[in-house]
């Protein structure tokens, strides 16, 4: 997910809301969305708080000048007649990309605002900043910021072969590139050489940034690259890794589906070596 063309984020809500201002309410991790199955739509911020009424409410920015909101509702808010709470992976596909991608951040700053209630120094209640999108102590001055996680993702080759791997969290045949959470005082770089050396025992070089994407699950940056096979034999790391393989790049396994960063990794790195290969 990215920011989509025709979005133009800020965080200062502006005196009045139009009507026509777009509310992504949240219950739990779950959108309300009108009940139409196949084409959902959201409610507009008056019809949301009369349906669902919420305090923790931020502003996102304007799409193609219109107005959106985030609204924090509580897990006991009620699903009214003609619209129900649906998981954003559920609505792939069937919302428009633009309002997913707005989805995804609008999610991120719902979970920010639930979970930075209190400071986490002091524990005193927090309020919203002014002027930049953070929550303040007012005892101890401590600010929290909305969090985002970095990850890594890394499709390692050797000659025309990928190394794909199966997390035992994966549906049954599926393999992907490896990933993992950079850590403290790590590059990013580093921290590819680190998992790619914990999870299956091999040492990479040539590391190329490839491309990245947000992902609201629930907050990471996955930042993901290609890197050549540098030596070692492979060597799965039990509890992370139920399979790792090389795969000839024309002969792979069930991959990670198109929305995903992983997927597009692995077509171009695909793509690539098929042209090399004539
Ligand atoms: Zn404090």
């Amino acid at each position: 997910m990215h920011t989509p063309v025709g979005f133009n984020p800020g965080h200062v809500r502006p005196e009045s809301l139009a009507a026509a201002t777009l509310a992504f309410a949240f219950r739990g991790d779950k959108l309300l969305v009108s009940s139409a199955a196949d084409a959902p739509t959201l409610p507009d911020f008056s019809t949301s708080q009369r349906l669902a009424p919420g305090e923790a409410i931020h502003y996102l920015g304007e799409l193609d000048g219109v107005a959106c909101v985030t609204i924090a509702l509580g897990d006991d808010a009620p699903e009214p007649a003609g619209w129900r709470y649906a998981g954003l992976r559920s609505l792939f596909f069937k919302l428009p990309e633009p309002l997913i991608a707005i989805a995804q951040r609008a999610f991120q700053v719902v979970e920010w605002e639930r979970t930075h209630r209190y400071c986490g120094r002091c524990g005193t209640p927090t309020r919203d900043k002014d002027g930049e999108r953070a929550k303040e102590c007012p005892r101890c001055g401590y600010t929290a910021y909305p969090r985002v996680t970095p990850a890594m993702m890394v499709l390692v080759t050797r000659g025309r072969e990928l190394l794909l791997a199966r997390s035992p969290r994966f549906p049954p045949g599926m393999y992907s590139a490896l990933a993992g959470f950079v850590e403290p005082g790590e590059t990013i770089e580093d921290c590819i050489r680190r998992e790619v050396r914990e999870e299956v025992g091999i040492e990479v070089t040539d590391i190329r940034y490839f491309a990245s994407q947000s992902w609201a699950f629930p907050h990471s940056l996955m930042i993901a690259y290609n890197a050549e096979y540098a030596g070692g034999e492979l060597c799965p790391q039990e509890s992370e890794i139920a399979e790792a393989r090389w795969f000839a790049y024309d002969a792979v396994p069930d991959l990670p589906p198109s929305i995903s960063i992983s997927r597009r990794l692995i077509a171009a790195t695909i793509e690539r070596l098929a042209k090399e290969a004539v």
